[in-house]
């Protein structure tokens, strides 16, 4: 039977590992973690990846935990809305998105991939591998070593994987920093979700139900600021607390110790994945802006395309990884080019550059916006 060694157990390292699993390939992730924990409060899963999700039978799942997202709405700072998406137009052209909070999904991976019968050792950090021309060695830090026939970088933006096939070159910065949280309204509301966009600043809300909503808010900094003294939360509320409702009522709803906290990274787009029997995905291939939405959809959707490359691929692991990455890498560089110009619109700081900005959004006809969404959206694996 095939074996794939997997490096990395978030989002894209598990769906990989079930989707192998799913046509018969041995899988075992190798995390470095002691624990799996999927940080980060909310995420949003588009229909694309929800298309993916289903392939793998996973969809109704995640769909029964998640609230299905209906619409999309730009706001200015003050409230008032710039453009909007109504949600049966985005419902009929692509179908409906799920959002969840984080654990909830990582629940639903590891859960498949136990009945899948893969396995997920923790404590495993993968220093590095070895190949040769017929099978490949992932090199523990614990000095213990897994040979399998494929190996998969699923490590995330700082690789090592990535790093031992293409040497060490550091992410690219984008300028801004982003803050994430859980708030609990707790008065039974289900606010209609926005992105607010300010200057040099934004803020989102996701409404996950029953007073539930997970929030993303961005600066633009320096790189590696650190924190105010005051704190995250009175930072933030210094910062958005004149902004329209509920988005001041939001950040105080939230704890400060639930609040996190990232510099944004991406990187230029590569020319190739991999080498012999290994390759890479998610992040560690195509780390990418969050202003789309779509780090963790483009690595469930490298999951499933890669499994179906190595059943098409019939015993020939290099043709399959080289099919695989000849069918994903223009998609995710696509992806990766067009989140970092919104993060550069939305991150706007100069003014007359904003009001342009707002009004070019504001005459924006509805079929444009949803032609965007085309490519995106649109994609089936
Ligand atoms: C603010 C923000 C909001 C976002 N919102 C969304 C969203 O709404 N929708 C969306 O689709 N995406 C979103 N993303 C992007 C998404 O979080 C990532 O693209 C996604 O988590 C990538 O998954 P991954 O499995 O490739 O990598 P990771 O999640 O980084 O997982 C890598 C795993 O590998 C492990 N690891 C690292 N090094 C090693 C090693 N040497 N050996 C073994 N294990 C190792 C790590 O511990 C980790 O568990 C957002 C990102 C940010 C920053």
């Amino acid at each position: 039977m095939t074996k794939a060694v997997i490096a990395g157990g978030g989002i894209g390292g598990l769906t990989a590992a079930i989707a192998l699993r799913r046509i018969g390939v041995d899988a075992v992730v190798l995390e470095k973690a002691g624990e799996l924990r999927e940080i980060g409060a909310g995420i949003s899963l588009w229909v694309n990846a929800m298309k993916a999700l289903e392939r793998l039978g996973l969809a109704g799942t995640v769909r029964a935990i998640g609230r299905e997202e209906i619409g999309g709405k730009i706001r200015l700072s003050g409230g008032k809305t710039l453009s909007e998406i109504p949600a049966d137009a985005l419902e009929e052209r692509f179908g409906r998105n799920v959002v969840l909070q984080r654990p909830d999904l990582q629940r639903v991976l590891l859960a498949a991939l136990d009945e899948a019968g893969g396995v997920a050792r923790l404590g495993a950090g993968c220093l590095g591998f070895r190949q040769d021309g017929a099978s490949v060695t992932a090199l523990l830090s614990s000095g213990r070593e897994e040979r399998g026939d494929l190996l998969i970088g699923a490590d995330g933006l700082n690789s090592m994987v990535r790093k031992q096939l293409f040497g060490n070159k550091e992410p690219r910065y984008a300028g801004f920093t982003a803050w994430r949280g859980l708030a609990d309204l707790r008065d039974g509301r289900d606010g209609d979700g926005f992105e607010a966009w300010g200057r040099g600043s934004i803020f989102g809300l996701v409404g996950l139900g029953q007073g539930r909503f997970y929030w993303y808010a961005t600066k633009n900094a320096p790189e590696g600021q650190p924190d105010a003294p005051e704190g995250r939360k009175a930072e933030l509320l210094g910062r958005f607390g004149s902004w329209h409702e509920p988005v001041p009522s939001v950040i105080r709803a939230t704890e400060e110790t639930q609040i996190l906290r990232n510099d944004i990274y991406d990187r230029e787009p590569l020319n190739r994945w991999g080498e012999g029997h290994v390759t890479l995905l998610g992040d560690a291939a195509h780390p990418m802006t969050p202003n789309l939405g779509q780090g963790a959809c483009q690595a469930i959707e490298d999951a499933v395309v890669l499994a179906e490359c190595v059943r098409y691929g019939n015993g020939d692991v290099q043709a399959a990884l080289e099919l695989y990455e000849e069918r994903r890498r223009p998609r995710t560089a696509d992806v990766v080019r067009r989140s970092r110009l919104l993060g550069r619109v939305g991150q706007l700081e100069n003014p007359l550059l904003c009001v342009m900005r707002n009004a070019a959004v504001r005459v924006m006809p509805l079929r444009l916006q949803l032609r965007q969404l085309d490519p995106i959206l649109g994609y089936e694996t």
